[in-house]
């Protein structure tokens, strides 16, 4: 089997390095040719174009910034690949470009899955991403091989673009509640609580979630959360803002009022303004308790 990988940046690079450990043929194309570079001492084969990568690929497996990206690959990979070859983009995109790059696939005689990822940049390195998969059945189960090789954690979600639906219901959930953990540490700041008095009640009590038990947002309670670090590494506040944003968009398509998704999405496209896209979105609460002094 052949494995054409698109995409070898900071998730796609690894993901197609761990199919290599595991035995697969991967030819991978990049524009970007430090990526490719990388990819090459890796053990992936360097193909020097889209077209170089994919022809006599058995899979082709996307890792890309966008929907839009993901819709340009299809449209100029699907006609090039012989007849049912398994389409597997694990970038995160809208559910409605999801669903399009799947039937586009699908009318070519071609079997396609969407399988966005948890996990970030040290799942992809490790192997212990989460793939949340969308597909018909019988697509699914040929995926659940190459995805096991680069992943710890498969969920079927439903048919085509249902693993892009649940990855935005859950980082809308993630982005929504951090919010509300950071604004709890600044009401409780401005009423001279400790940050560590109010995580001993919250972490034990009905206020605990992921955001303030494993990724709380102040540095001490939480020693490996990326508070304790300037919120290097962890999940990125752009990336955040993306998902909110796909969320939104979702949820404006399907007339779904979403108010505090519409608010988290706003709230952190300010404050990615304010501070860049790079830091963990834990950084969040720096901006709502004004303590930022950097
Ligand atoms: P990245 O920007 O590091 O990698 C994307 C790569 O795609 C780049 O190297 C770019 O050059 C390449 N590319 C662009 N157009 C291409 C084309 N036509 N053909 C081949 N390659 C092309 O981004 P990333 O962090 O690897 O994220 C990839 C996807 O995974 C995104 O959809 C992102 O939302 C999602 N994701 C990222 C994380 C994370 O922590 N980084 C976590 C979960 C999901």
């Amino acid at each position: 089997m052949t494995i054409a990988f698109l995409g070898l940046g900071n998730m796609g690079g690894p993901m197609a390095a761990n199919l290599v450990k595991a035995g697969e043929r991967v030819v991978g194309y990049d524009p970007v040719p430090a990526a490719r570079e990388v990819a090459t001492s890796n053990g992936i084969v360097g193909a020097g174009s889209i077209a170089a990568a994919v022809t006599g690929a058995d899979v082709v497996i996307t890792m890309l910034p966008s929907g839009a990206h993901v819709l340009e690959c299809y449209r100029e990979v699907v006609p090039v690949v012989a007849p049912g070859a398994l389409f597997l983009d694990c970038s995160t995109i809208d559910v409605a470009d999801a669903r399009d790059a799947a039937a586009l696939a699908v009318k070519a005689g071609h079997h396609a899955v969407d399988a966005p990822v948890s996990g970030g940049v040290v799942g992809a390195e490790a192997a212990t991403l989460t793939f949340m998969i969308g597909g018909p059945e019988a697509a699914v189960q040929r995926a659940e091989p190459i995805l096991q090789a680069m992943g710890a954690r498969l969920v079927p979600c439903g048919d085509s673009g249902a693993g892009q639906a649940a990855k935005i219901c859950n980082n809308m959930i993630l982005g929504i509640s951090m919010i509300a953990v950071s604004e709890a540490f600044a009401l409780g700041q401005s009423l001279g609580l400790s940050d560590q008095a109010l995580f001993d009640v919250a972490s034990t009590a009905s206020g605990q979630c992921w955001a303030l038990t494993t990724n709380c947002p102040v540095p001490g309670p939480v020693p490996t959360s990326p508070a304790n670090r300037d919120y290097a590494g962890g999940f990125a506040s752009g990336l955040m803002l993306k998902d909110l944003r796909l969320a939104q968009s979702a949820a404006d398509a399907g007339d779904v009022p979403a108010a505090l998704g519409r608010k988290a999405a706003e709230l952190y496209g300010v404050f990615v303004q304010e501070d860049g896209p790079g830091r963990d979105f834990s950084a969040i609460v720096t901006s709502l308790r004004g303590d930022r002094n950097d």
